[in-house]
């Protein structure tokens, strides 16, 4: 497994190699389930072993229906389809909140089958194409043909293979680089840019009339993925979202969370950054994120302290240095 481990680190999927090499069928789940003001969210699921899928959200308007972020497996993207046939609705636009392969790779299939789809989302994927894309494609072609992939991991990989030899189709058609106010199927959303946060540049969406901040994977369980990650920019990041007036904040990966929740979230975040920019041992700073977060990570202990020690490490290195400078 440890041969290996490099082509997953370059996809961003570290913790995936920590408990298991086997990519195994994740649990049934259901779809779009409404969580209020004509918004469904379709989970995403992390399964030990296997890719991640993002949440994505569907939500509609007098003019349609708009998706936020495409996932990355077939099965999710049956979902979301699922998703907007049970809602009888046409799809009119797509938001990305950042390019990561768990939350575009849907876009392609999506735009073939409804041609008048737009694409919002920044540019910062113009930089990851020729950059961590290129460069993990290259990492999992190596590992590919060297046989270091287990069988049953190598269809997920390829699939992503796929998706970055594709990547010009991942472009956003409306570039949004500024923050700004729109309304996209009717629907008047604020869309925020974060600079040098999960990317260089995140966009999350605030949803006024909802009070529902919509973040990405500015919040994540069962860790923060920070592969591509500068801390202090996702830092500030999540002062705009605390002070954004939401209620609710809709995760990248893991369960809606009420104000509260994503107040401690944030707490054990900014602990996790600070311990690991210290000097002291980084499995108190693992301890640390485990203790914070402990609501939402439960039974998934083992995996979570493999990650946060391995994104822990990722930071005191100063590995991450350079996305604070894009
Ligand atoms: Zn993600």
């Amino acid at each position: 497994m440890r041969r290996w481990l490099p082509a997953l680190i370059a996809l961003g999927l570290a913790g995936c190699a920590a408990k298991s090499a086997v990519e195994t069928v994740p649990p049934p789940r259901a779809y779009a389930h409404g969580i209020g003001g004509a918004t469904f969210l379709i989970g995403g699921t992390f399964p030990p072993g296997r890719l991640p899928d993002g949440n994505s959200l569907i939500l509609y308007g007098p003019g349609g229906a708009l998706l936020i972020d495409s996932g990355r497996h077939a099965e999710h993207l049956t979902l979301i389809r699922q998703g907007f046939s049970g809602i009888g609705m046409t799809p009119v636009a797509i938001i990305n909140t950042h390019w990561h392969l768990d939350h575009v790779s849907g876009n392609p299939a999506l735009k073939a089958a409804f041609p008048d789809i737009k694409v919002y989302g920044t540019s910062a994927i113009d930089g990851a194409l020729t950059g961590f894309l290129a460069k993990s494609a290259e990492a999992s072609r190596k590992a590919l043909a060297e046989g270091a992939i287990p069988a049953a991991a190598v269809p997920a990989v390829e699939g992503d293979l796929a998706t970055i030899a594709r990547g010009a189709e991942l472009r956003p058609d409306v570039v949004v680089d500024e923050s700004r106010d729109t309304a996209i199927a009717g629907r008047p959303l604020s869309l925020r840019v974060a600079r040098n946060a999960v990317t260089e540049r995140d966009l999350w969406i605030y949803d006024a009339a909802e009070r529902r901040a919509i973040v990405g994977d500015l919040v994540t369980v069962p860790v923060p993925f920070l592969d591509t990650a500068c801390p202090e920019g996702w830092l500030k990041a999540l002062d705009e979202v605390a002070a954004s007036g939401a209620e609710q904040v809709v995760p990248g990966h893991g369960p809606i969370m009420p104000i509260a929740d994503f107040a401690i979230w944030r707490r054990a975040f900014v602990d996790f950054i600070a311990c690991a920019r210290g000097t002291g041992a980084l499995e108190g700073c693992s301890a640390g994120w485990l203790t914070g977060a402990a609501k939402w990570i439960a039974d998934d202990t083992p995996r979570a302290r493999a990650m946060a020690d391995y994104y822990g490490e990722l930071i005191r290195s100063g590995k991450l240095d350079g996305y604070c400078r894009a």
